[in-house]
């Protein structure tokens, strides 16, 4: 099969679309949200909301059934399916406009993804239906807790079922919920979302008792009890959620109810991080980009070119700079697209998913710091972004594993080594 480097259509259209957004919307916006951090982009959100309902999407989340979900159905079976393809380039190009807002795009996020990856098909299409409705709708994913981040084992959530009522009833607390605030509290200008709530049916069978619960937002007994102060992604809330006998239906579990000798429970959790890793390098990504393309016009303005002909010793050491950025933005990017193009075509893609994360952590990170050395004070003022940018990468590094963590992923895969084996 030839290998075509050229974006199919599809991306390339909404790639011209979103950089609008990005530029209009998003830009003259993100140092007031820095500065405001609790302040909800209200019209952002319900922009995106009624532009993705336009184009036929209920939120960012991939369409993949059947073809690309771009297309009229006669041409559904004449194309390789593309949607996390389409979904990484939509994700990248709103992060170049500001990698907070992207996170606050309405739709299901994690959360989502957890029911996308875990759910039976009555229950993806019970609860993802909502993010096409009249409002905005957020949905999370609730895993960490305090002793209980990167070693998921850990958790002490627990989920008991009351077979009087044939409900869960769950308690634990979580910390870092991404959008906690907004799937959870009833926002007027919201439409109802939910947290998945990763909990244990039986403590004795570790990873093998876990198991995730939808908690409709409202669910008495759960209470938004924090929201995080932050050094980036300031306009993306970060909430503390505290369940103390909350009552789900039996049937809002993902997954089997009973706990067989295997790791099948946690493997959801998994699978959801499969998809979704390069999806979050994505979002590195186009925070680089953003900077990187930030410091050529700059350098520009200032009469200095990137002079690519030249042979290395030929070059000054801020082209070697910029070249050398460039070389790393694009190798992280061909493994995302790579990771997503897996997705996309069903293959197992742990090891190229957990990759394109810690490169994208890696280049992300390395990438802003360098634009702010480069443009010295100016990168550290605030009357630029590049500092905002400094700040926003660093997370693609922390969360949905963070680059130590990614690193052993890719090692047991190599290796073929299990988590226990390899920790
Ligand atoms: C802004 C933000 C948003 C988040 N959103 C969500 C969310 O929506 N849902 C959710 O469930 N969680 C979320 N998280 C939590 C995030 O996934 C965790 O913080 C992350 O997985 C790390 O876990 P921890 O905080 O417990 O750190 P720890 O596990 O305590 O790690 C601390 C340090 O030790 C290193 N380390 C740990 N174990 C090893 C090891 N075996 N080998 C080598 N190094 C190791 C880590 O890499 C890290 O550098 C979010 C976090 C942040 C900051």
């Amino acid at each position: 099969m030839p290998i075509e480097f050229e974006s199919p259509k599809p991306i390339v259209q909404t790639q011209f679309v979103l950089k609008t957004v990005a530029e209009e919307m998003m830009r003259p916006k993100s140092r007031y949200f820095d500065e405001h951090e609790h302040e909800i982009p209200w019209d952002y959100m319900e922009f995106m909301h009624t532009a993705s309902k336009a184009l036929g999407a209920g939120s960012l989340t991939p369409k993949n059934e059947g073809g690309n979900g771009h297309e009229g159905a006669e041409q559904k079976e004449k194309r390789p399916p593309i949607g996390y393809q389409v979904l990484a380039s939509q994700i990248e190009m709103l992060s170049w406009g500001d990698a907070g807002m992207y996170l606050i795009t309405p739709g299901g996020g994690l959360g989502a993804a957890a029911v996308q990856a875990a759910g039976t098909p009555e229950q993806r299409a019970k609860f993802l239906a909502r993010f096409a409705g009249e409002k905005p709708t957020v949905a999370a994913m609730c895993m960490t807790e305090a002793g209980a981040g990167s070693d998921t084992s850990a958790i002490r959530a627990r989920a008991v079922l009351d077979e009087k009522t044939n409900e869960w009833v769950i308690n634990g607390e979580k910390i870092f919920v991404t959008s906690g605030d907004k799937a959870f509290t009833n926002y007027e200008k919201l439409g109802k979302g939910f947290i998945v709530v990763w909990a244990s049916i039986d403590p004795s069978a570790g990873r093998a008792g876990m198991r995730a619960f939808v908690v409709e937002s409202g669910t008495p007994g759960v209470q938004v009890s924090k929201l995080e102060h932050k050094l980036g992604i300031r306009v993306s809330d970060t909430a503390s959620i505290s369940l103390v006998d909350a009552r789900v239906p039996f049937e809002n579990i993902l997954g089997s109810p009973t706990v067989e000798k295997s790791t099948t429970g946690f493997k959801g959790a998994m699978a959801t991080f499969d998809a979704t890793r390069p999806l979050v390098a994505a979002s590195g990504i186009g925070v680089a980009r953003a900077a990187l393309e930030f410091l050529k016009e700059k350098l520009a303005e200032n009469g200095v070119q990137i002079r690519y002909g030249l042979p290395r010793q030929k070059l000054t050491s801020i082209e070697r700079d910029v070249i050398d950025m460039e070389i790393m933005l694009k190798s992280a990017w061909l493994m995302t697209i790579k990771a997503v193009w897996m997705a996309d075509n069903k293959k197992p893609n742990a090891l190229e998913s957990s990759m394109s994360k810690v490169k994208a952590g890696d280049v992300g990170t390395k990438i802003t710091q360098k634009v702010v050395e480069i443009l010295g004070p100016l990168g550290y003022s605030r009357e630029f972004l590049a500092e905002k940018w400094f700040r926003d990468a660093k997370i693609t590094d922390i969360y949905e594993g963070t680059g130590q963590i990614n690193r052993l992923v890719v090692a047991r895969q190599i290796l073929g080594y299990s988590g226990s084996e390899l920790r």
